[in-house]
């Protein structure tokens, strides 16, 4: 059995990339297929879920029944039995304490235990505490035989506390504390990614202690101040990462851009129908101070629908036209891209219609560019672009394509947390003037907790739109529990009744489902009809056609209800009594692009009353007269998605009302939809949220590219360490901006990099 680490490089970095297999001995194959566990680092890694009590020992007779323990005794007896009722052999032995308690362990295979549990022999014992009659009892045991020398198999689990690991088919934790002490005793000082400063700055222990710290604790303050070491550095090198991409972006200086005080930014100001909020005034201040500088800007602006970014990012655009430059908009969808350019172009009436017939002399013009325009339109808007007659160019995903190119692209506005990889922050640079970065404003409507922005966005300044315009009504929410009919009846009445007042509602699904499923009545794969209270399902059926009360019974018959589909649900809206008669379309994400933008902008334009759609109207989706939103499967979605689809309604004057509808199976997400019902701080809920879900998914959630797993961080939890080892890492970085002085850190960043961390990188 190899016991040895491999020599060790003369840093000592090679020791976590070393294979667990040489050193661990059986270990180490047992670890490789029971946990993926290869390396010593990745062994370490693997942190315990609790401990137990140290105080030990404790009586035999006071152990808690049903509970994990850990037990040293003496073997007094052991025997093997003939089972009475099976074939086979029972191996029963008795350990004592010393205060005379017995606790009997069972093994029903007795193989290989005979021959070590003779009498005498000390052993611990690691097990769930049972007991049969008067007797406690270990039924198949952990256990380690105790050398006289005091060295060997479970002597880590008689000092301090003991670590519990997530319990591991085929993985005994005695072989795996066996192999993660012989690791402890053999390693030698590693290097530390976090630099001696800053440690003793903050009073971390060594990368190597804080390891120990965490499997081999005396206190409960040892495994909480090796975890918070171990989180810290994961914070520390997430933040030195976007603290080097940003000093890598910032290298290539931007054209600074300053507006005249009497250009086309007050011209537009002059012409809104509204004077800008505190709010909206402060920010601009900040955009507009950004782009006068050579250090690119990189800004992102977060504020709920309807807080009033664009029209702040539209300001801006005009600021960088008005220096010389243009600008770009990039939208996530065609639909938002459509929107951008209209609402654009009515804000800017006159001062948009540059060298045409009663355009303002001062203007510019707006180009729009997306995938599914005509060859013909592409055309004109790739030739303004590139002449500049366009200055503000607003697109899709379109917009970054090679063949795109600027007269002098100053600015770029990313709308709605669009996220960039490398290539494409790199194919937006190459727009720009030959050796120049254009400046980039980032928005999103996802109000985003300060952990994750600082994680994810810590390369960027953040600008906050905290309160909506004066004149917003807030909007109501309710839950709707799809089993109560009556409240189901009158959520379509009151469909009904707000469009016979002149508003709009959206109807949103989880799914499209099939067009023609009304033809295949009964199929499995179908979804239920409308949550329809019994008796209208029943007039609807036998005044309108059968096949709605045969869908429903699909649904029921499946025992899960199934998830409404959009096709299924219009076809029953136009069926269901008090719906009939209203105005109802389809919008999803396997239409058309033209398709699409037809219906949306009959929507706009109040010719749909009801749009039955899936989530494809992206946040921001802008129709004045929407008052009203019923999500059907409303457990189905994310509280902030929730939060973000409700922010359609509303955002007119008048106020607006969301019914989420659930057909209640799960009591969690029920509990959601409450909380979603019972606040509209978006800012609240986007913390509640991040308490629900996986650090994965967060991340993965506002991410391009690779996926970054943290390990030890808690976004939810960790506020206060992440801000100081964001303070840290920056200081760090601008100190030794090529980390010569910091050589284990520029390695693991290097790692990283290897890793493909491609979401520390966008732009
Ligand atoms: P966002 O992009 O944050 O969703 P918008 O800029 O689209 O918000 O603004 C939403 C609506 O409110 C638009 O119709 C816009 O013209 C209007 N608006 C923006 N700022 C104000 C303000 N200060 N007062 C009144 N209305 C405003
Ligand atoms: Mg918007």
């Amino acid at each position: 059995m190899a016991r040895h680490l491999r020599p060790v490089a003369d840093d000592g970095s090679d020791q976590l990339d070393a294979p667990l297999r040489d050193i661990v001995g059986k270990g180490g194959p047992v670890l490789e297929k029971t946990r993926g566990i290869r390396t010593v680092g990745q062994l370490l890694d693997w942190l315990p879920r609790s401990y137990l009590d140290a105080s030990r020992p404790v009586a035999f007779r006071e152990l808690p029944h049903g509970e994990d323990v850990v037990v040293v005794g003496t073997v007094v007896s052991a025997r093997t039995l003939q089972m009475r009722n099976r074939s086979g052999r029972r191996l029963v032995a008795d350990v004592s304490d010393d205060a005379g308690g017995v606790i009997q362990l069972t093994f029903f295979k007795p193989w290989g235990h005979e021959e070590r549990l003779r009498p005498g022999a000390k052993v611990v014992c690691s097990g769930q505490i049972g007991h049969w009659r008067d007797t406690l009892q270990l039924t198949h045991p952990d256990y380690a035989v105790l050398s006289a020398a005091g060295s060997g198999s479970g002597q880590w689990l008689l000092d301090g506390l003991v670590p519990v690991y997530t319990a591991t088919k085929g993985l005994s934790p005695i072989v795996h504390g066996d192999s993660l002490d012989l690791v402890l005793h053999q390693l030698q000082e590693l290097p530390d990614p976090l630099p001696e400063e800053v440690r003793s700055s903050v009073g971390l222990p060594g990368l190597l202690e804080a390891y120990r710290l965490v499997h081999r604790p005396r206190t409960e303050a040892d495994h909480r101040r090796g975890r918070w070491r171990l989180a810290f550095q994961e914070a520390f090198v997430v933040q030195a990462q976007l603290a080097r991409a940003r000093r890598s972006a910032d290298a290539v200086p931007a054209v600074p851009r300053v507006a005249r005080e009497d250009g086309l930014p007050h011209a537009l100001r002059q012409r809104l129908p509204f004077a800008l909020t505190d709010g909206q005034e402060e920010v601009l201040a900040e955009i507009l101070g950004d782009l006068a500088r050579e250090v690119p800007m990189h800004r992102l602006l977060q504020g709920e629908v309807g807080s009033g970014k664009t029209v702040l990012a539209l300001l801006a655009m005009l600021a960088v036209v008005e220096a010389g430059g243009q600008a770009a908009l990039l939208a996530p969808t065609e639909v938002l891209a459509a929107q951008h350019h209209r609402s654009m172009t009515m804000l800017l009436g006159p001062l948009a219609e540059a060298g045409m017939l009663g355009g303002a002399a001062e203007g510019t013009r707006l180009a729009l560019l997306t995938g599914s325009q005509s060859t013909a339109d592409r055309r004109e808007a790739l030739l303004d672009a590139a002449s500049g007659a366009a200055g503000i160019v607003v697109g899709t995903h379109a917009l970054i394509q090679d063949h795109v190119q600027f007269a002098d692209l100053g600015m770029v506005v990313v709308d709605e947390q669009h996220r960039f990889g490398v290539e494409q922050r790199d194919a937006l640079r190459a727009k720009a003037r030959a050796g120049s970065s254009p400046h980039v404003l980032v928005m999103t409507a996802t109000p985003i907790p300060r952990t994750v922005a600082m994680t994810v966005f810590g390369d960027m300044e953040i600008s906050t739109l905290r309160e909506l315009p004066q004149g917003r009504r807030p909007i109501s929410s309710f839950v709707v529990q799809a089993e109560r009919s009556g409240w189901v009846r009158r959520t379509w009445e009151r469909v009904a009744e707000e469009v016979r007042g002149g508003g709009q509602a959206y109807v949103v699904c989880p799914r499209i489902g099939e067009v023609d499923d009304a033809d295949l009545p009964g199929s499995a794969q179908e979804g239920p009809g409308l949550p329809i209270p019994p008796t209208d399902q029943a007039r609807s059926a036998g005044e309108d056609g059968a096949d709605l009360l045969e869908v429903a019974a699909a649904g029921a018959g499946s025992g899960i209800p199934s998830l409404h589909g959009v096709h299924q649900v219009a076809r029953s809206l136009r069926e269901l009594a008090a719906t009939r008669d209203l105005r109802i379309e389809v919008l999803h994400g396997r239409m058309p692009a033209e398709d699409k933008d037809a219906v949306m902008q009959a929507y706009a334009a109040g010719r749909v009353d009801v749009l039955v759609s899936t989530t494809v109207i992206e946040v921001g989706v802008d129709v004045p007269d929407a008052t009203t939103m019923v999500v059907l499967d409303a457990d189905r979605f994310g509280i902030s998605q929730l939060h973000q689809l409700r922010g359609r309604v509303g955002r007119g004057g008048r106020a607006g009302l969301c019914l989420l509808m659930t057909q209640g199976q799960d009591p969690e997400g029920v509990a959601r939809l409450e909380q979603v019902a019972a606040t509209t701080d978006g800012f609240e809920l986007a913390r509640l949220d991040l308490e629900t879900r996986q650090e994965g998914d967060v991340l993965g959630a506002t991410q391009s590219g690779g996926r970054r797993t943290l390990r030890f961080l808690r976004l939810a939890r960790d506020e206060d360490l992440i801000v100081a080892a964001h303070e840290a890492a920056w200081r760090t970085v601008e100190a030794d901006p090529e980390l010569a002085g910091h050589p284990a850190l520029a390695a693991e960043l290097d790692r990283l990099d290897q890793a493909r961390a491609a979401f520390l990188e966008r732009g």
